[in-house]
């Protein structure tokens, strides 16, 4: 199921996105609560009853409503850095890298993004919130937890996954380097774009098949199959699980291929006026303006 954040004007709400443009609103029928992180904790009961009353809930034409970002989890946003063969080397030779020690980690590079930067499709990355002028774009994969846990094996994480979807990891770059830790450079307010839905683990045969593609005002710009990742997602909850319990709606992001705007000589970056797209097949099309 592709399920998305909604507001009809009445207040947020979780729905089921058709493949003829309709959005159903489970929340009125389903019981699952009116946040997905409701739905997420309510595991495959949740999904269970939500498959249960999909006929019988009131339907939306999509363009109707205001779609939201899915998910605001409890704790920031988990992300990876250099964790695509390409975009280490392409952030190696940029110089923006404080982090570095050898292009390509033993470990995967943890940071994570302030909840208060998390924005919707459609919402405007606003660049005038970063001081230092050198916003890029990071298209990426994201993972959202189902079931949380410590310590969880490689071998048993993909159970945790409840879905996927895409996150526009947006960067000031200055800022990343200048203060060596990359939260300040990776959470400005309006630098998480995410949606435009989850779609459930169960959907997706092998998630690696996928392929991810970002654009800039129509220009293609990354192209990756997520395939390529360094350090793939089993890896990345049971490195992650390994100290931080997990928690239900929990939402890492993997990490982006090459083409970002750092790799170009000079750097490109985002613009007012710019268009961000970051598709990934089988989940849809995340779009902003930047502003
Ligand atoms: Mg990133």
């Amino acid at each position: 199921m592709k399920l998305m954040t909604f507001d009809d004007g009445a207040g947020p709400r979780v729905g089921v996105l058709g493949p003829d443009g309709t959005v159903a609103d489970v929340s009125a029928t389903a019981g699952v609560g009116e946040t997905m992180l409701e739905v997420v904790e309510a595991g495959e009961e949740g999904l269970a009853s939500i498959r249960a009353a999909l006929t019988s809930s009131p339907l939306h034409r999509v363009d109707s409503v205001r779609v939201r970002a899915p998910i605001m989890p409890r704790n920031n946003v988990m992300a990876v850095g250099r964790n695509y063969h390409d975009h280490a080397k392409e952030f190696s030779a940029s110089g923006f890298d404080a982090s570095e020690k050898k292009m390509i980690p033993d470990h995967p590079i943890i940071f994570t993004k302030a909840l208060s930067s998390i924005v919707a499709p459609g919402d405007a990355i606003d660049t005038s919130m970063d001081p230092s002028g050198t916003s890029d774009y990071e298209g990426e994969l994201a993972v959202v937890i189902g079931t949380g846990g410590h310590r969880i094996a490689a071998a048993d994480a993909m159970a945790h996954v409840f879905g996927y979807t895409v996150i526009n990891d947006v960067t000031a770059r200055a800022l990343q380097a200048q203060h060596v830790q990359f939260f300040i450079g990776k959470s400005a307010a309006t630098f998480c774009p995410m949606g435009p839905c989850i779609v459930t683990a169960d959907e997706f045969g092998d998630i690696g098949a996928a392929r991810l593609r970002t654009t800039v005002n129509g220009e293609p710009r990354q192209d990756a199959p997520i395939s390529d990742l360094i350090f793939d997602i089993p890896t990345l909850i049971e490195a992650i699980s390994a100290a931080v319990r997990l928690q239900p709606g929990d939402v890492i992001a993997t990490g982006t291929p090459s083409g970002v705007g750092i790799g170009f000589d000079p750097p490109v970056y985002l613009q007012p006026g710019d268009v961000v797209e970051v598709s990934i097949d089988g989940i849809g099309t995340l779009r902003n303006p930047v502003v």
